[in-house]
C-alpha cells in the first residue's frame, strides 16, 4: 500500500543508506535503477556517505554492457550509536553499529519515583559502562537517541509532564544527559522509536502502525519508511482514546481511557485489589514485574488472571480497530517489554478483532505482527533517530565534530 503522498520520501542520503543496509554490496547505477533517481544524484550522496566513511568502494562488477561498475559496501563499524528506552517503571540501553545490529544491551534500573537528578547521572554511568565492554570510545559513537513517554518537547529535549515527579517536568533531560556523557543526545516519543526500530531494510509494506506497551500505552506511525510525529512529535497517543465515554476520568482529561483499563499498570492494580489474588500470583508491587505474572499465571490456565487479561486485550483490541480504521494501514506491530511474554495471546486477540470488525477488512488484509525483539525495538528506534538526524540534517557529509 503506497497510499500517503510521496513528500514523505527519505533524503536521498538515508534512502541510498537503507538500501546498503539491505543489500550487501551494490553499485551507483543499482541505486539509481532502485530509487529512480538520476545518476547526479546518487553519486552526490554516494560521496556524502564515503566522506563519512559509512561507505567504501570495494572493487568493480562487469555490467551488461562490458563497463566495469564500481560495487559499494556499507561499514557498519565506522559508527554506533546509543538507544536508551525508559519509562517510570522500565529502562534498557542498547548500543547499535550503523547497520542497525544490536552489539551490546543492558538493563538499566527503572526511575521509579526518583528525581532526574538522581536518574540521569545513573544512566550516563551505565552507558559509559556498557561502551566499555563493547570496546568503544567516545568518538566511535554518533551519540545518545533517548525514548520516553510524552508529552515532550523534541526540539528542546525536555518532558513536559510531572510523571513520575514533579521535578521530571520541564528538566533538560537531553541536554543534563549530554553534559554527563560528552555524546550528544536526542529525545524521541518511545512509540515513535518502536515503529522506527521495527522497520527491516528493504520493508516491502513500509507503511504500519506501532503499538508501544510498556508501563503505558502507546502508538507509533511508519509512513513510507519515515515516523508521523504529528504537529508536536506527540502523535498517537493511543492509550489516552476513549473505549468507554462513562468510564473513570483518566488523568489526561479524558474519560474511559484504553491505558486505565488494559495498561500494566490498571492490570496489576485490579489484581492487587484482591489479596487473595495478589498472594497467590506472588505480585510484588512493581507494575511491569507484576504484569508478567499474571500474563504468566493466565498463560497457565488461571481463571482469574485470564479473565484480567481478557479484560485487557479486548480493550486495546477495540481501540486498535479505532487506530487502524483512522489510518488505513496494512499492518499492526507490537512492541515493548509488557508483550515479552504474552505477546502471542495479545496478537491473536488483536488479529482476531481486527479481523472481525476493521471497517476495510474486505478491501485490504490487516495483519497484526508481534516486533523481533519487542523488548529493545524502541532502544534499537531511538539509536537510529541519531543516524537519521545527521543524514536529514542539511550539512550531512560534515564529520560530527568529536567532543
Ligand atoms: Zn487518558
Amino acid at each position: 500500500m503506497r497510499a500517503f503522498g510521496a513528500d514523505t520520501r527519505l533524503p536521498t542520503v538515508a534512502l541510498v543508506l537503507d538500501l546498503l543496509r539491505e543489500r550487501t554490496t551494490v553499485s551507483r547505477v543499482e541505486l539509481a535503477e532502485a530509487t529512480g533517481l538520476t545518476r547526479a544524484t546518487i553519486t552526490n550522496a554516494v560521496r556524502k556517505l564515503i566522506d563519512l566513511g559509512f561507505v567504501h568502494e570495494v572493487g568493480t562488477a562487469r555490467s551488461q554492457r562490458g563497463t566495469p561498475r564500481r560495487l559499494l559496501e556499507l561499514q557498519p563499524k565506522a559508527c554506533h550509536m546509543v538507544g536508551v528506552q525508559f519509562d517510570s517503571y522500565a529502562a534498557v540501553a542498547v548500543v547499535v553499529d550503523l547497520a542497525g545490529a544490536v552489539v551490546a544491551r543492558r538493563e538499566l534500573p527503572a526511575p521509579g519515583g526518583r528525581d532526574p537528578d538522581a536518574v540521569v547521572p545513573e544512566f550516563a554511568a551505565l552507558v559509559r559502562d556498557l561502551l566499555a565492554s563493547a570496546g568503544l570510545a567516545r568518538p566511535d559513537v554518533l551519540g545518545i537517541g533517548l525514548a520516553t513517554y510524552g508529552p515532550q518537547d523534541r526540539d528542546a529535549g525536555v518532558l513536559l509532564t510531572p510523571q513520575p515527579t514533579p521535578a521530571w517536568q520541564g528538566y533538560p533531560l537531553a541536554a543534563a544527559l549530554a553534559e554527563a556523557t560528552g555524546l550528544p543526545v536526542a529525545i524521541e516519543n518511545d512509540a515513535t522509536a518502536a515503529g522506527i526500530g521495527a522497520q527491516t531494510p528493504g520493508d516491502p509494506q513500509p507503511n504500519f502502525a506501532v503499538v508501544f506497551m510498556s508501563g503505558g500505552i502507546g502508538a507509533g506511525l511508519i509512513i513510507d519508511g519515515r515516523p508521523y510525529r504529528g504537529a508536536t512529535s506527540n502523535g498517537l497517543e493511543l492509550g489516552h482514546i476513549s473505549v468507554d465515554s462513562e468510564g473513570p476520568r483518566c488523568v489526561c482529561g479524558n474519560r474511559g481511557c484504553v491505558d486505565g483499563v488494559a495498561g500494566p499498570v490498571a492490570v496489576t492494580d485490579r489484581a492487587r485489589s484482591d489479596p487473595a489474588l495478589a498472594a497467590r500470583l506472588g505480585l510484588v508491587g512493581d507494575p511491569l514485574a507484576d504484569f508478567r505474572s499474571v500474563a504468566a499465571a493466565a498463560a497457565a490456565g488461571d481463571p482469574e488472571a485470564g479473565a484480567l487479561i481478557g479484560v485487557s486485550t479486548r480493550a486495546l483490541a477495540v481501540a486498535v480497530v479505532s487506530m487502524v480504521n483512522l489510518l488505513d494501514v496494512g499492518r499492526v506491530v507490537l512492541v515493548g517489554n509488557a508483550f515479552a511474554d504474552i505477546g502471542p495471546v495479545y496478537r491473536q486477540a488483536l488479529q482476531d478483532e481486527v479481523d472481525r470488525a476493521v471497517f476495510m477488512r474486505h478491501v485490504h488484509e490487516v495483519r497484526v505482527e508481534l516486533a523481533a525483539d519487542v523488548s529493545c525495538a524502541a532502544a534499537v528506534g531511538a539509536a537510529m533517530v541519531v543516524l537519521r538526524n545527521l543524514l536529514e540534517s542539511p550539512n550531512v557529509g560534515d564529520r560530527p565534530a568529536e567532543g
